[in-house]
């Protein structure tokens, strides 16, 4: 077994899209696969989105966008996050990239959806200039609707307010979050990244919400050691055995993406649920076992029933943050791409 084995279930991925393509509705959904898909793969998880009935790819960043271009001759692509010089810029009206634009200066010859301003307070004008030839879309973002759907709604009535007079243009609010839980956010299309990957918007079960982590993560014990009573394992002797105890040294961490305050988190060791103890090293972990179990134990630490939502917790952060942070290049880890 490789130290860091990372398999990618496309087959999961089509069935979470098709479960959002029901919650939206009539609206499109576009998958959002920025940041490397959540650290899930880009290009295969475009692929496989497009492939379940997405009808559009969003990326962060005109570089992710021209990426995704070469393997995608015709698909829409909307680039969410701003343009960073004007050369990015004539790169994507090349390329036929859609620009999410959030300021006056509006570019000449490709594709725009304004941004606007309805509470999240990141970027988005505050009020809508009467829209140019090349405006396609009308956008906002939601601050809170995975916690404050009152707020969402807020933020809702205020698009609706300032676009009204224009529903000829496509009008796009919602993320994952809204997408499950706030009809009245669909509009023409719906944004939907975490969700897509298996990974609950609301940092609950997502099989709550008929969602299948898309994700898994597995390694195995690289050595296992009876610790005795005063003994220490790794930096800053912060675990230390108070009777004779079992454990076992996972090698992954957090140079792996398995972050350093991932310690008092749970994996799966053989079939048992363990806790991880010590300090997080840059290549390795400890857990505790109840008793002595072989080396070349299996150890899933993301994916069948090891859900990201509770190391998130566990670490203080949130899913996407996790997911985002696993290290799947070939230096690290063996990825693999499977379709069940
Ligand atoms: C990242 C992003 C999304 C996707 O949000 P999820 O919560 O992952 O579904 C949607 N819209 C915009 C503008 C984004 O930046």
């Amino acid at each position: 077994m490789h130290r860091s084995e990372i398999t990618v279930d496309l087959g999961a991925l089509r069935r979470n899209v098709r479960t959002l393509l029901r919650a939206a509705g009539d609206a499109q959904l576009w998958a959002v696969v920025k940041a490397n898909a959540y650290g899930h793969g880009m290009v295969d998880v475009a692929g496989a989105a497009l492939g379940a009935g997405a009808s559009g790819l969003c990326v962060a960043t005109i570089p992710e966008g021209l990426a995704l271009r070469d393997e995608f001759r015709v698909q829409r692509i909307l680039v969410l996050g701003p343009a960073s010089s004007s050369r990015e810029v004539a790169h994507a009206r090349a390329a036929g990239l859609e620009l999410a634009i959030a300021d006056e200066e509006i570019p000449e010859g490709v594709r725009v959806h304004l941004k606007l301003e309805t509470g999240m307070n990141r970027y988005g004008l505050s009020e809508l200039p009467a829209p140019p030839a090349e405006v396609v879309g009308l956008m906002t973002h939601l601050a809170t609707a995975d916690t404050d759907p009152e707020f969402a709604r807020a933020q809702l009535e205020r698009f609706e307010s300032m676009t009204r007079m224009h529903s000829q243009l496509e009008r796009h609010a919602a993320n994952s979050a809204a997408t499950l839980r706030l009809p009245e956010a669909r509009y023409d299309a719906v944004r939907c990244g975490v969700a897509i990957y298996g990974l609950s918007p609301f940092n609950t079960d997502p099989t709550d919400d008929g969602l299948e982590p898309v994700l898994s993560w597995q390694s195995f014990l690289a050595h296992v050691k009876q610790l005795q009573p005063g003994e220490s394992t790794g930096y800053g002797r912060r675990y230390v055995a108070e009777e004779p105890t079992w454990i076992g040294i996972v090698p992954v961490g957090y140079g792996d993406g398995f972050r350093r305050d991932l310690t008092g988190t749970e994996v799966r060791v053989g079939g048992e649920l363990c806790p991880v103890v010590g300090t997080i090293s840059m290549d390795s972990f400890a857990v505790g076992l109840d008793r002595e179990l072989p080396v070349g134990t299996p150890v899933v630490l993301l994916g069948h029933g090891i859900l990201a939502e509770n190391h998130a917790r566990a670490a203080g952060t949130i899913n996407y943050e996790l997911t985002c942070g696993v290290e799947t290049g070939p230096l690290r880890a063996r990825r693999t791409v499977i379709d069940a």
